[in-house]
């Protein structure tokens, strides 16, 4: 297993739909293998594969951020297939260091994913599930979070991330991040 770079903003694969994943094989095995390690070390809640440069239609979902591996959720296709309610709270991103900003999100919702036996299942989720998993699924549209953000905030992010690059600080560090990052 191997760490990757999580790539952050400005980089053209987070912005781009994914393709779906045709078959369940050793290699995908092996990327959710090596992105759950990066999950882990970053740490975070969530990692879609764009984040790791891979512009496929695959994401993890961990409330635990990797230290209880029972909470691991896979998804590979996965489609929000119902959701209900409204929540408002702030969230982060491991494509986005140091930014933080409210998200509207649905309170719940339910998503039907292969998992990595090539079987379907559905997962059902509110509350924090319901965020990280909109969260993940929008990365593999091309979505990042700052795009749900008022256009107020978005200006505001924009101009504390151009500030950054300037800075050459513009870019993730593993060990910074947080439980509320995905
Ligand atoms: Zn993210």
């Amino acid at each position: 297993m191997a760490l990757m770079d999580i790539r952050v903003y400005g980089d053209p694969v987070l912005e781009k739909k994914t393709e779906s994943v045709k078959t369940v094989d050793d290699d995908i095995r092996k990327l959710v293998a090596d992105m759950y390690e990066t999950m882990k070390a970053a740490p975070g809640i969530g990692l879609a594969a764009p984040q790791v440069g891979v512009s496929k239609r695959l994401c993890l979902v961990d409330l635990s951020a990797g230290s209880d591996p029972d909470r691991l959720l896979v998804l590979v296709n996965p489609e929000i297939i119902s959701e209900e309610g409204y929540q408002k709270a702030e969230e982060g991103c491991l494509s986005f260091p140091g930014i933080f900003g409210h998200v509207e999100r649905p309170m719940r919702v339910k998503v039907r994913y292969t998992d990595l036996d090539g079987g379907t299942q559905e997962v059902e989720g509110d509350e924090l599930l319901a965020r990280a998993l909109c969260h993940e699924i929008d990365h593999l549209e091309g979505v990042v979070f700052i795009n749900r953000m008022s256009p107020l905030k978005r200006r505001l992010v924009m101009k504390a991330i151009r500030k950054l690059r300037r800075e050459g600080q513009w870019e993730h560090r593993p060990g910074e991040g947080s439980e509320e990052r995905a």
